[in-house]
């Protein structure tokens, strides 16, 4: 068992560990004094785990009810949260009660968001299933809901109680959500962990994904400690994204995966730096090669100039401009603000 303390206005442990959602009300039923306890999931991982993490909870004395909504990003809106809110209404869930989000990164991003808003905030647990909300979406308490204009455009700061990772998980999880996953560890070890790179590239992640979940989760808990709010060095955690985020815009957000569209991103962006002499030399070609050893793309169908013109709205967008990550050189990277006026000189573009 691996245990990582966050320090944050509300502190809470991540716990890592095989099997561990079988024995989930283990380590639910001392933080809380809830009588009921709801589960969010979808459609694809209500069947395999929900009925095992209710057992474990009716076994701690929980009445337990789950809530189940399609799967895939399409569903996370407003409309769903309605639905949430509505069988919260209907399962009598009060103040004190808790909600469980058992599910990848929309399952916990909504059941976050609910669980910050329903009763004007309730306690929530997070059972992380996929590689990517493993190691990035059930860490730091960002919640929320995509609008058609973007994503996560509606949400709230609401953190778990307890976040239980178990990457037995990752066995059920198809190949698809595997290699997407994979695509936020690399980018943990380009903003900061020279020696978690070169684990990716030196071993198969696959065969130590433990102590890989347990990096990533290191990484973002140090970050999210100094910036809660996302403030300031919170940013670094979009190394790749502000790309990505306008590669799945472009796409519909039905094209290209969250972690596949970053990785692309995060190639596009540090060839065009090393290029321009802010990125030490070879560090995209040592990127795009860790990149394709996992089956992630390295570059997209759509020109610079469209993907600049997607950007247009993007969450990191503060006052008149952009704030990019650029790598210093692998493990090491920088927050640059650039003017809207001089984004698209900037990159070339007209
Ligand atoms: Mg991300």
């Amino acid at each position: 068992m691996k245990k990582i303390h966050v320090g944050t206005g509300k502190p809470y442990d991540i716990i890592i560990e095989r099997g561990i959602i079988k024995n989930a009300a283990d380590y639910i039923r001392p933080l809380t004094k809830a009588v009921r306890a709801v589960i969010v999931s979808d459609s694809n991982v209500a069947p395999i785990y929900a009925d095992t993490v209710k057992k474990s909870l009716q076994d701690s004395g929980f009445e337990t009810s789950v809530f189940v909504f399609d799967a895939g990003e399409q569903s996370k809106r407003i409309s769903t949260i309605e639905k949430m809110y509505t069988h919260f209404y209907e399962h009598n869930i009060t103040r004190t009660d808790i909600a469980v989000a058992l599910g990848g990164g929309v399952t916990g991003d909504m059941t976050g968001f609910a669980a910050a808003s329903y009763l004007r905030g309730i306690d929530f647990v997070q059972i992380p299933t996929s590689l990517l909300s493993q190691v990035d979406s059930s860490v730091g308490g960002k919640t929320g809901v995509d609008l058609p204009a973007g994503k996560n455009l509606v949400g709230a700061f609401h953190q778990p109680v307890t976040v239980l990772i178990d990457p037995d998980t990752l066995d059920t999880l198809p190949e698809k959500f595997r290699t997407d996953g994979m695509g936020e560890v690399v980018k943990y070890g380009c903003i900061r962990s020279l020696p978690l790179f070169e684990k990716l590239e030196n071993e198969n992640a696959w065969d130590i994904i433990d102590d890989i979940i347990y990096e990533c989760v290191s990484i973002k808990r140090d970050v999210v400690e100094r910036d809660e709010r996302d403030t300031g060095e919170r940013a670094i955690l979009n190394f790749g994204h502000t790309f990505g985020h306008a590669i799945e815009k472009l796409g519909n957000y039905t094209e290209m995966t969250h972690g596949c569209a970053v990785a692309a991103g995060a190639a596009m962006l540090t060839g065009i730096t090393e290029e321009k002499g802010l990125t030490e030399a070879g560090t995209a070609e040592r990127l795009k090669n860790v990149l394709k050893k996992y089956g992630l793309p390295i570059a997209v169908d759509y020109s610079l100039s469209e993907i600049i013109s997607a950007t247009r709205g993007d969450k990191k967008s503060s006052g008149k401009g952009i704030s990019f990550i650029f790598l210093k050189k692998i493990g090491e990277c920088y927050i640059n603000k650039i003017a809207t006026e001089d984004i698209r000189a900037f990159f070339g573009v007209n």
